[in-house]
């Protein structure tokens, strides 16, 4: 490529050197230009939300990059299409053909998108109004295409850096501007006032005044000044533009089309927005009006105050919260519902509602719209203090979630909401998807998608929020792991919705063993009253002995529940086997009951752990612990006294008179090992109390009932903090209910710290033991 003369005539000048005022005049006058002339294209209806939507679902499936097309014009065997830097249409529809990887690109989304590019063209002092620029073309597509920002950033910067001497002038810098631009329309910003933002901030980037841009500048820009990334890198799941999150349903009652406002029919499928509830025949999806759920402030007017979104229909009710009366939802489409209080109305009692939302009986949960908003949109100043623009480019780990800002309501707690949608089989999926509707979808994350780390990102400087993690234990365990490394500045409670079956936390913390259906408003609200308890966590080394066997992996290094050796483990080992060969057996909490009372009967043969003690020793904080008149299989070890879904192999204690706490912190100042079988009959679990119980486990007959809450508990053998196993043959072991077997080796559990835990409001009924349990 070479360089050619007066080009870009159209655009010029440097928007942060206006040394002179007719040169700012032309510019700006050139840049109305170009809107009007998008606006026109707009209005034309050139490209649509759903051509957008129809675009991007090639992207995700086409396997080619940008940069690989470009190559194929530049010098490959498209080359014949340039004509200059520009291509006209044919070269437009090969250009998309390779890209998308599609043989027939519907003949409207290529011509509107060929025309959206046009913007008068000049090869040798004439305008083309039939081609389009090449690079203009690439730098939109690498703009919506997945990848590192800081790559974007270094592509975007070669793509208009035509003569290759590492500098961008001032028109080059502007079409970079544009592109973005068009990006920010189609996620429904408002471009003007943009506009003066971008350029202000690319006066910034010339950080040595000398006029021009250079790859270092530019990459620290981008680098330091998140706005740019958040147009180079915004998450596009959630697409934010007028599209509704489609699923289908049945309606248990009637219900009518939002669309052509016939009914959709009792029993049959219709589709429903999981954001705003429009619900649409499958066959009047294609002419919906846009989603009207926006998930964060495109516009300095919108930050601040909430006001109502009002949907069509979704008045499950019946009954109008303005005045009480009924709505007639049954005989058509009737009534509103306001997507972020919930609030359902009479179309005849909206003038008499205030704009002002407040979020409803939820709001101490959510991160209302306008408590988000781009950083581009913060005041100058503000921007200028981010935390982010005092980074080196060397430490960045540039996300888009660092693009967007949040400031909550005060006196708030913004819940951030973890969704497992594998646990607990369809559950896990429904329950995402009415989060997303009860909150703001922003404040939910799919674990699968990216694990915690982009939510534990976006949340990191949030005042007060919580965390409500929905999944099984293991899925808590990962989330407070996740917590421990991010290193946080505040740390903040973790409260459990437990799906699928055996979630002993959950149930220690009375969020209760398996979610089934409950209403999640009713959830949310119990945790605005819960309480934090600051659960102990400890740390778990495995020294293996050198043998020739090997041993599995260690599942886990921490333990947030229990761990244990022998019978127990090797119960579990199997069950866990048994699960994987045979799901279909296991579809219940009670059928999983039977099977552990199958294999604990069937264990009797099972002889490896028969006589534990003879191959293994214990030390409890550093002082050995006597087995010899024990006849042993298993020992556990107990940070939480609920194991295998609700057995509580600790045993009730009677419980004692005052608060079980101060008892067991009583109990710690005269002795950090309790082994005395008098004191310890006295002694109530606590998982706060930085200290563990040791139980023994005398036979498989015995644990079988107590899986099976036939009988209660093991042999109380200590409390301590400290605790060492060696071992001197393979035996089943277990953290968490994970199970493996493990060679000669010596284990050491140690302390490691305090997480701060959601605690559910006490239960009506009394039948209560213990301290949490
Ligand atoms: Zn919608
Ligand atoms: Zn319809
Ligand atoms: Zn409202
Ligand atoms: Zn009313």
């Amino acid at each position: 490529m070479g360089s050619w003369p007066g080009r870009r005539a159209a655009i010029s000048n440097y928007p942060w050197k206006q040394s002179s005022k007719p040169h700012k005049y032309h510019n700006q006058a050139a840049f109305v230009f170009i809107l009007r002339k998008r606006k026109m294209a707009k209005e034309r209806g050139l490209i649509s939300p759903s051509d957008f939507a129809q675009l991007q679902k090639y992207m995700e499936y086409s396997t080619k990059k940008v940069s690989d097309v470009l190559k194929l014009f530049e010098d490959g065997e498209m080359a014949e299409y340039l004509q200059g830097d520009a291509i006209g249409y044919e070269g437009f529809q090969q250009f998309l053909k390779i890209y998308l990887e599609v043989d027939n690109v519907p003949d409207h989304l290529s011509q509107a998108l060929f025309q959206s590019f046009q913007t008068g063209y000049y090869i040798e002092d004439t305008v083309r109004e039939d081609v389009v620029c090449l690079s203009d073309v690439s730098c939109y597509f690498s703009l919506l295409e997945g990848g590192r920002p800081e790559d974007k950033l270094e592509f975007t910067f070669k793509l208009y850096d035509t003569d290759r001497n590492g500098i961008l002038d001032s028109s080059e810098v502007d079409r970079i501007i544009i592109q973005m631009m068009r990006m920010a329309e189609y996620l429904d910003w408002d471009v003007s006032e943009l506009r003066p933002i971008l350029q202000q901030m690319m006066k910034e980037i010339d950080y040595d005044g000398s006029g021009s841009v250079s790859l270092a500048e530019w990459l620290r820009a981008g680098a330091t000044t998140v706005p740019l990334l958040v147009l180079l890198g915004l998450e596009m799941t959630l697409k934010d533009n007028g599209q509704h999150m489609w699923r289908p349903k049945r309606f248990p009652r009637p219900v009518y089309c939002n669309l052509c406002e016939s009914s959709i029919g009792l029993g049959k499928q219709g589709l429903s927005c999981n954001l705003c509830k429009y619900v649409v025949h499958d066959r009047c999806a294609m002419k919906a009006l846009p989603c009207e759920v926006s998930t964060y402030a495109k516009s300095r007017k919108d930050i601040g105050v909430q006001s109502h979104v009002w949907v069509r229909g979704g008045c499950e009710s019946g009954r109008c919260d303005r005045c009480q009366k009924k709505i007639r939802i049954y005989h058509s489409l009737v009534g509103l519902h306001c997507v972020w209080c919930h609030l359902e109305i009479h179309d005849d009692c909206l003038p008499a509602m205030g704009h002002e939302c407040d979020c409803g009986l939820l709001r101490d949960h959510i991160l209302p719209p306008s408590s988000i908003y781009p950083s581009v949109l913060a005041s100058g100043q503000e921007r200028k203090t981010s935390k982010i623009s005092q980074k080196t480019v060397d430490d960045l780990s540039l996300s888009t979630s660092e693009a967007l800002r949040i400031d909550p309501v005060s006196n708030t707690h913004p819940l951030l909401v973890f969704v497992n949608p594998k646990s607990g089989g369809k559950q896990g999926e429904r329950v995402l998807w009415k989060f997303q509707y009860l909150l703001n979808p922003r404040q939910v994350f799919n674990l699968l998608k990216d694990g915690p780390e982009p939510g534990l990102r976006f949340f990191r400087d949030v005042p007060d929020y919580r965390i409500l993690v929905c999944g099984g234990d293991g899925t808590v365990g990962w989330i407070l792991e996740s917590i421990d490394k991010a290193n946080l500045p505040f740390v903040p409670p973790v409260a459990v919705l437990p799906l699928g079956t055996g979630n002993d936390l959950a149930r220690c913390l009375r969020w209760g063993g398996g979610y089934e259906g409950q209403n999640l408003g009713k959830i949310l609200k119990d945790l605005e009253a819960s309480k934090v308890v600051h659960m102990d966590r400890w740390s778990v080394e495995v020294i293996p002995q050198q043998t020739e066997e090997k041993s599995d992996p260690v599942p886990f290094h921490i333990i947030n529940n229990y761990f244990s050796i022998g019978v127990d483990a090797s119960i579990a080992h199997r069950f866990h086997i048994m699960r994987e060969k045979y799901p279909e057996k296991f579809n219940s909490r009670m059928k999983n009951k039977l099977w552990y009372f199958e294999f604990a009967t069937s264990e009797s043969i099972f002889s490896t752990c028969k006589k534990l003690e003879e191959s293994l020793t214990v030390e409890i904080c550093g002082k050995p612990l006597d087995l010899s008149s024990l006849s042993l299989e298993g020992i556990a070890v107990l940070n939480i006294p609920s194991t295998h879904g609700g057995s509580n192999l600790w045993g009730d204690t009677k419980r004692p008179h005052g608060d079980v706490h101060g008892i067991n912190q009583a109990l710690g100042a005269t002795a950090k090992v309790i082994t005395d079988p008098d004191i310890l009959k006295t002694c109530v679990p606590d998982l706060s109390d930085k200290r563990l119980e040791v139980v023994g486990l005398e036979g498989a007959i015995e644990i079988g009932q107590i899986y099976t809450k036939l009988k209660n508990a093991g042999h109380r053998l200590a409390k301590c903090s400290e605790i060492t196993f060696h071992t001197t043959k393979t035996l089943p072991m277990q953290i968490d209910g994970e199970p493996w077997m493990q060679t000669p080796c010596t284990i050491k559990i140690t302390h490691r710290n305090q997480m701060p835990m959601l605690v559910g409001p006490p239960p009506r009924s009394s039948n209560f033991f213990g301290f949490l349990c």
